[in-house]
């Protein structure tokens, strides 16, 4: 078995990393000026499809149940993130509807930061079930993952034959009220052909559709830059079809970049992380599943807030009046200098510190496209 297959990142003892300079500020900052407003937990590793971009076709090797986080547990890290700042807060995996107990989580997260905006990355099999409690409990959006309308094509990419299941949780979103429904299509060389196709099913069904640039983020490691299909290469196909208008992006942080489709109200947007990255203006903190703080997608540190939650108990001044102190767990002060640590740490780019200021680099990383640290955790591991 690979390091990727056992995704065996390296954990830091809670608080470990230097926060030598850090400015006094509750802010989850890091020596860039970065500040994160945008948290991504994942519930889980399972997943209901294997898609040949993210999952090897065996899964993931399962984690232990009592190794992932409490639905409790994430409501209290939601609310800890909440008032560092963090304004939106996204369940992902794996797949979160594997999560039986995904409406808890969502209640839990809704009740402890009621001003975020909670959504989900999901494949969608099995939302129209779920929805309706889902949203009850506080769920505001859904990011539906789909790279095909074609039902053979779809299979071959996800490894299973789910689409009917798919286009029924995505109806079940719409019914809902959840708008809008963004979908997200993975731009490989086997999605170019059907791109125009699923373009115009988003826009008969008013969803919003993103294609993301495939990343080296597959358990198989089979990702070849030599491969990758642009966003350039995209536009010069869909423009066969639409008449495609640049309109920017809906914010600096945003990661899409948006066109008009046929003169619009519909638009279609292109994440091109790879071609066009845009680690400069990076908003995200991640937590994964065993509730360890990642502060970058491509970086290998990871801070352990699991083992601060489950610890034997808050001692000396991190028990300071005003701060939550559960029974035998840490202070809600000593998690949030282990999570001010991890984000102090993030590295600059997706080649880590290559390209970043201090380092003297000549240009930025979105120069070198080649600068791709790679990752013993693939995208399912650490929620994409
Ligand atoms: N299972 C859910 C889903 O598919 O939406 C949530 C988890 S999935 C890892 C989150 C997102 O990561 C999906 O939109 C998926 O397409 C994307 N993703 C997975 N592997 C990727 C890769 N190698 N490059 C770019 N995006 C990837
Ligand atoms: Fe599962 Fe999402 Fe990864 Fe596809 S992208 S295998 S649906 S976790």
């Amino acid at each position: 078995m690979t390091a990727v297959a056992l995704g065996l990142p390296r954990v830091r003892p809670a608080g470990a990393p230097s926060t030598l300079g850090r400015p006094d500020t509750d802010a989850l900052v890091d020596r860039y000026g970065r500040v994160a407003h945008d948290l991504r937990v994942s519930v889980t590793e399972k997943c209901s499809l294997r898609c040949t971009y993210c999952m090897p076709a065996e899964g993931l090797p399962a984690i232990p149940r009592d190794d992932l986080l409490t639905p409790a547990e994430i409501g209290r890290l939601v609310g800890i993130g909440y008032r560092l700042g963090i304004r939106d807060v996204r369940f992902t995996g794996g797949e979160p509807l594997m999560r039986p107990d995904l409406a808890e989580i969502v209640r839990r997260s809704r009740a402890a930061a009621p001003g975020v905006r909670i959504s989900m990355t999901t494949n969608a099999i099995g939302l129209d079930k779920r929805v309706g409690e889902l949203v009850d409990a506080g769920l505001d959006r859904v990011n539906v993952s789909l790279d095909s309308i074609d039902r053979r094509h779809f299979a071959e990419l996800t490894r299973r034959d789910r689409l009917p299941q798919v286009l029924a949780g995505i109806r079940a979103a719409l019914d809902a009220g959840l708008s809008p429904v963004k979908l997200n299509a993975v731009l490989m060389p086997e999605t170019l052909a059907g791109a125009a196709d699923l373009l115009a099913w988003a826009v008969e069904h008013g969803c919003r559709l993103r294609f993301i640039e495939q990343m080296p983020l597959d358990a198989d490691q089979n990702w070849d830059r030599a491969q990758l299909v642009s966003a350039e290469r995209l536009l010069d196909v869909l423009g066969e079809r639409f008449d495609l208008t640049p309109v920017g992006r809906e914010d600096p942080s945003a990661p899409a970049e948006e066109w008009a489709v046929d003169g619009g109200p519909a638009t279609v947007g292109i994440i091109a992380s790879v071609t066009r990255s845009f680690c400069g203006d990076c908003d995200r903190t991640r937590l994964t599943a065993e509730g360890t703080v990642r502060s970058c997608l491509f970086g290998n540190e990871e801070v352990d807030l699991r083992a601060l939650l489950r610890s034997g108990g808050a001692t000396g001044s991190a028990g300071a009046p005003g701060t939550h102190v559960p029974d035998g767990g840490a202070s809600d002060a000593q998690i949030v200098a282990a999570w001010q640590a991890a984000m102090w740490a993030k590295p600059f780019a997706h080649g880590l510190d290559r390209g970043a200021p201090d380092a003297g680099a000549v240009g930025g990383p979105a120069d070198d496209p080649e600068a791709f640290a790679r990752t013993e955790r693939s995208m399912g591991a650490i929620g994409g």
